[in-house]
């Protein structure tokens, strides 16, 4: 049985499962937007290179300044970080070609993002390219104060799934302002009511 290379959730011989598919092309998506946020929030103090200061980064808590961050903003190293998997991708996919040359994020991004079925199914090193694009949105988002919404857990479903009286017990979460839906068995928890059911039937804790 093969498993994610970044879940370790069951595939039937992919590199990565469907879930984590959609959230690297989400992630392709986003970046260049968050770049374009994060340009505008950084400056050059004179002009020469490497003198780069936060004009939004001190000014609240959200908005911690991410030295590292700057650091690779003043390298163009997101940019180069995402060409440098493209290379690899057209390399194991296409190894007669020659690499491609350098495209601007946006274009690299749209690439690995047209390419990423054949990556989930293909590429090896799926798992890793996964894993370094989520690194590079919580980067950004730290820097540009947008962190990446948390889920909220909720507990475990307590629908009666059959006549037997079996309890569906999936894990509820949700993203913060979102209705309560198990993604389970479908069940709704909408009221103030139903969420105060929710809270009374919860198991137990052994102890
Ligand atoms: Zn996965
Ligand atoms: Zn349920």
């Amino acid at each position: 049985m093969s498993v994610c290379e970044v879940c370790e959730a069951g595939t039937d011989g992919r590199y990565l499962c469907g879930r984590d598919a959609v959230q690297l092309a989400e992630r392709l998506a986003e970046l260049p937007v968050l770049y374009a946020e994060l340009v505008q929030c950084l400056v050059p103090r004179r002009s020469g290179w490497g003198e780069i200061v936060a004009t939004r980064g001190a000014a609240g808590p959200r908005s911690p300044l991410n030295e590292e961050v700057l650091d690779e903003m003043g390298t163009g190293g997101m940019a180069a970080v995402v060409h440098a998997w493209r290379v690899d991708v057209q390399r194991v996919r296409w190894p007669q070609h020659s690499p491609p040359p350098p495209g601007g994020l946006n274009g690299d991004c749209r690439w690995l993002g047209m390419e990423l079925e054949w990556i989930a199914s293909h590429y090896p090193a799926a798992g890793g390219l996964a894993r370094e694009v989520r690194e590079l949105e919580r980067a950004a988002r730290s820097v540009v104060g947008d962190p990446v919404p948390r889920r909220q857990r909720l507990g475990l479903c307590v629908a009666v799934t059959d006549d037997q009286g079996t309890v569906c017990g999936a894990v509820l979460s949700r993203l913060p302002g979102e209705p309560v839906r198990c993604r389970w068995c479908g069940t709704a928890y909408r009221t103030e009511q139903d969420l105060l059911l929710l809270q009374h039937y919860q198991p137990r804790e052994s102890a």
